[in-house]
């Protein structure tokens, strides 16, 4: 066996308070270089406060600990250093898609012209061959998603923030959406965290599938997943994807059962 790699993300005991309230409590986790890690939970539950956090936009309480390729960091050291896609897709309306793309290189200085060009060169891979001019009020939901995620895949970090990427997509998109960003992610080779509300999308992209609860959020339930990629739709009917589901949802309706008590109210 290889020797474990250093994680390239490593938290523990992260917490973040609003006034009284406590919006993410003790979360620990940990993510290796090149895994794609699902978070999946209700809403409410703090996934979008932990990503504000992780891409340097929040600061974390006191007595949170975030190390960050093998360096303990406060949540502001992490701005810039990793590529987010924040849950709305935040395209300027008076911007074409290339423009769009490049912004993020653009704010860090980077040449203009040839930023436009590597964007350029990325539309067919990001689906949008030929629409270089367009603006948002021209493209479909599918497509401005794939801008915000060709911005994110042009901000060349390690580690990718995903935040409910496909939350807005019909069903059809949603499921083309997913497999593309499995090639994308497997040829780029890149890190990531993504956010969902959905389990059947958190087992189909994730390496690993983990689960918040709410009040406070938190982290509860962990599964590996052991299933072969690349992955495709067939992956979705076989036994072993349904067992992994199952095992899942009987783990988050025990999780809430603690919080809720039964469902028919009874003890
Ligand atoms: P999720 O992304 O899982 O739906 P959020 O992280 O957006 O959840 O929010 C978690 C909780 O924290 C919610 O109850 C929300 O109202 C609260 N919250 C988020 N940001 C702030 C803020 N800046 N001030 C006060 N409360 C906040
Ligand atoms: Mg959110």
């Amino acid at each position: 066996m290889t020797e474990v790699e250093k994680p390239i993300l490593n938290l523990r005991n992260l917490s973040k308070t609003f006034g009284d309230f406590t919006a993410l409590a003790n979360i620990g986790l940990t993510v290796q270089p090149g895994e794609f890690v699902t978070v999946v939970g209700p809403s409410g539950c703090g996934k979008s406060t932990l990503f504000n956090i992780l891409a340097g936009l929040e600061e974390a309480d006191g007595g949170s600990t975030i190390r960050f390729e093998d360096r303990s960091v406060m949540s502001k050291d992490l701005l810039g250093k990793v590529s987010f896609m924040p849950q709305r897709d935040l395209l300027l309306l008076w911007r074409n898609v290339i423009d769009n793309a490049i912004l993020p290189l653009e704010m860090e200085g980077a040449n203009r012209a040839d930023a436009r060009k590597e964007a350029e060169r990325m539309l067919p891979e990001f689906g949008l061959a030929g629409f270089a001019d367009k603006f948002p009020h021209e493209l479909s939901g599918g497509m401005r998603q794939r801008v915000a995620l060709m911005r994110t895949f042009m901000f060349k970090r390690d580690l990718m923030l995903l935040d409910e990427p496909f939350g807005a997509l019909d069903a059809l998109t949603r499921t083309m959406m997913q497999r593309w960003l499995l090639d994308v992610w497997q040829k780029h080779k890149r890190t990531v965290l993504f956010i969902t509300h959905d389990v059947d999308e958190a087992i189909f992209l994730g390496d690993r599938v983990l689960v918040m609860s709410s009040r406070p959020g938190s982290i509860k339930i962990e599964r590996k997943v052991d299933l072969p990629r690349p992955r495709g739709a067939e992956l979705l009917t076989s036994p072993e994807f349904v067992a992994l589901k199952r095992d899942l949802l009987t783990a988050i309706e025990e999780e809430s059962m603690k919080t809720f008590g039964p469902a028919n109210g009874q003890k």
